[in-house]
């Protein structure tokens, strides 16, 4: 069984398919991780958010390997962790600008289609649905409000330490999502047999319970002794 969840940031995509993964016995697979280390790498390069070849260039001679540690999904640029590194506002600004690269994408396919072609996985994004796992048993596109999902990003990167506001988070969010859908490479829209969960107000327990309730309905499965 693989499981495709997408979305746009901070509707709650990773803590659900890390959930699904836990309970149903899956590999969790979080794919902005990906885009985020190239990011990393571009930043570290000095590249300009808006410099295409420079971004291509950068890719150059580099790896990027995701690694499971303790059930936890690490992410290595040229053999070093930077999974904690990745996730500040600067670096999702910076994956989203690295994500619109066609090269980028093609970059990163092949290892995300090997995972899938393993099988067993809960696969998050922007376009797994519609590009990597356009198979999946079950698709689910997660959404809720951009005040909400600035909220929720704000409260995760305040527990961190930093130091940024609500309005500067909704302000990212906001230009994020709207490049990421725009964008002409693999833009972020639902696949059209995918499932839309607005979980605006929800708590993790009932974004969790809405997706089970998904994929029993679609798979014709009972998984509600996991909830
Ligand atoms: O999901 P996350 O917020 O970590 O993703 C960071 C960025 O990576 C997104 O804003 C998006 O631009 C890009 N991304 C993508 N395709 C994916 C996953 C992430 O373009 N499958």
């Amino acid at each position: 069984m693989n499981i495709a969840i997408d979305g746009p940031g901070g509707s709650g995509k990773s803590l659900l398919a890390r959930n699904i993964a836990r309970k149903l016995g899956l590999i969790y697979v979080d794919t902005g991780a990906l885009y985020r280390t190239v990011g990393l790498n571009a930043c570290r390069h000095g590249i300009a958010m808006d410099d295409k070849a420079g971004i291509v260039a950068s890719l150059e001679g580099i790896t990027v390997e995701l690694k499971y540690e303790d059930g936890e999904q690490h992410v290595y640029l040229c053999g070093e962790d930077v999974s904690g590194l990745i996730r500040s506002p600067e670096i999702s600004m910076y994956a989203s600008a690295v994500s619109s690269v066609p090269e980028v994408r093609a970059f990163l396919d092949g290892m995300q289609r090997s995972m899938v072609a393993r099988g067993g996985v809960v696969m998050d994004g922007r376009d797994i649905g519609t590009v990597i796992m356009p198979d999946a048993d079950v698709k689910i596109f997660l959404f809720a409000s951009p005040k909400q999902r600035a909220e929720r990003r704000y409260l995760e990167l305040a527990e961190k330490g930093e130091n940024v506001t609500l309005d500067e988070v909704l302000s990212d969010i906001t230009k994020r999502d709207r490049a990421d859908r725009e964008r002409e490479a693999s833009p972020a829209v639902p696949a059209d047999d995918a499932v839309m969960l607005d979980n605006s107000g929800f708590e993790p327990k009932d974004t969790f319970a809405a997706a089970i309730r998904i994929i029993n309905g679609q798979l014709g499965t009972n998984y509600d002794d996991v909830l």
